[in-house]
């Protein structure tokens, strides 16, 4: 029976779950397509849920995973992650890594951290991806990858081919998955007795504080806090050993936790329905303060772009911006000349900034990557037009 059925909260088990924002018949977000007609494309009725016992914040009824997963070879390589050297760093202090270990990596993507590991001089390593096209990649570099999904099924095959792992990674994953209390007996089936995990999830706290919306993503069907990760982890019977945060992406939460006994009774849950249930109103509010600003300074349509065709700026264009901007850039070639689902805009070349009298344009990439991208335009800065961001965190934000 799914999540939905019983509407059954996945961090505390709770049954009274109401709806926090409904976003309505949603299509796919990352799917750009060739024509401005989306009539016949999939949508999936968006509806963000919040557990009135502890709080968590998840998506119970989520877009199958046929649909989701079919077209990852679509998509861009993967974002580079310098933090993940300071994670390596965390590892050795806190979890006492060593170059002997056996590292299991769940989500490995196209092995780039298994890469990383490998240059630190730890090569028992072994990737675990679902999707063929990247695994493929990471094959290519010489690692041992498992092209399969992971659960409690696929675990114990993996112990008997490979044995247990003394660390286990799993890095922009969790957010992913429904069965998480599955999911997590399936890390404690692969992982020895004291060894260790590594979970970095997106940090809600980030969009909760801006109310950003651009987070609730359909393909991120959970909404962590530092105490929801760590409450999941201690009801697993894994015990956190350090925390941290890093400006990756919107915000990543990282934890390190040790395997211990799971706890006969479940510790006590989470207690954030009162803070989280304040993301609805502070979207409402984050997004009439784009709307007003804009007006203010009185932009028109013509006059407005959007730097950026990621599923960030779609999920914003979707759901408020779309009547405000006129044009949509990014510099990817693979996005250019495709149309953004919903709102159908076509998707231009940065150069068109200038080419079409634009004014001001709202930058919605994260905010690692705003720099380079004002430095690639500064014909626009200097013509007279001006960068503002609508992406939480960001010095450039709209507030
Ligand atoms: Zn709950």
């Amino acid at each position: 029976m799914s999540d939905l059925e019983t509407n059954r909260c996945r961090i505390c088990g709770g049954t009274e779950c109401g709806v926090l924002m409904d976003f309505g018949p949603r299509p796919i977000t990352k799917r750009l397509l060739p024509t401005p007609d989306a009539s016949g494309e999939f949508t999936h009725h968006i509806k963000l849920d919040i557990c009135h016992t502890c709080g968590f914040v998840q998506i119970l009824d989520t877009v199958p995973e046929r649909e989701l997963y079919s077209e990852y070879a679509l998509q861009s390589t993967w974002k580079p992650q310098p933090h993940f050297l300071d994670e390596i760093a965390k590892l050795k202090e806190f979890a006492a890594l060593a170059p002997a270990d056996f590292i299991m990596e769940i989500g490995c993507n196209d092995g780039s951290a298994l890469l990383s590991l490998r240059e630190q001089g730890m090569v028992k390593v072994l990737g675990v991806e679902p999707s063929s096209d990247v695994a493929a990649i990471a094959k290519s570099r010489g690692f041992d990858v498992i092209n399969d999904f992971f659960n409690t099924e696929r675990a114990e095959a993996v112990v008997s081919g490979h044995g247990l792992c003394d660390l286990l990674i799993c890095r922009q994953v969790l957010e992913h998955v429904a069965y998480l209390d599955d999911f997590m007996l399936a890390i404690r089936a692969v992982l020895k007795e004291g060894g260790h995990l590594m979970l970095e999830v997106p940090d809600f706290n980030v969009p909760l504080q801006y109310g950003d919306v651009s987070a609730i993503w359909e393909e991120h069907v959970n909404y962590f806090t530092e105490e929801s990760l760590r409450f999941l982890l201690l009801k697993h019977g894994f015990t956190p050993v350090h925390t941290c945060r890093y400006d990756f992406s919107g915000g990543a939460l990282t934890i390190i936790a040790r395997k211990g006994y799971r706890p006969t009774t479940p510790p006590t849950p989470p207690r954030e329905f009162a803070s989280n249930t304040m993301f609805a109103q502070r979207a409402a509010q984050s997004a009439a303060v784009v709307a007003a600003f804009l007006q203010q300074q009185g932009y028109s349509p013509r006059e407005v772009a959007i730097y950026g065709a990621g599923n960030r700026a779609v999920i914003l264009l979707n759901r408020f911006l779309g009547d405000l901007v006129g044009l949509v850039v990014d510099d990817q070639p693979e996005k250019q000349g495709r149309f953004l689902p919903q709102s159908g805009k076509r998707v231009h070349p940065s150069d068109s900034l200038v080419k079409s009298g634009i004014k001001v344009c709202l930058l919605a990439v994260n905010a690692e990557n705003e720099e380079a991208v004002i430095r690639r335009n500064k014909t626009f800065l200097d013509q007279g037009g001006s960068f503002f961001s609508v992406l939480s965190p960001s010095r450039y934000l709209i507030r």
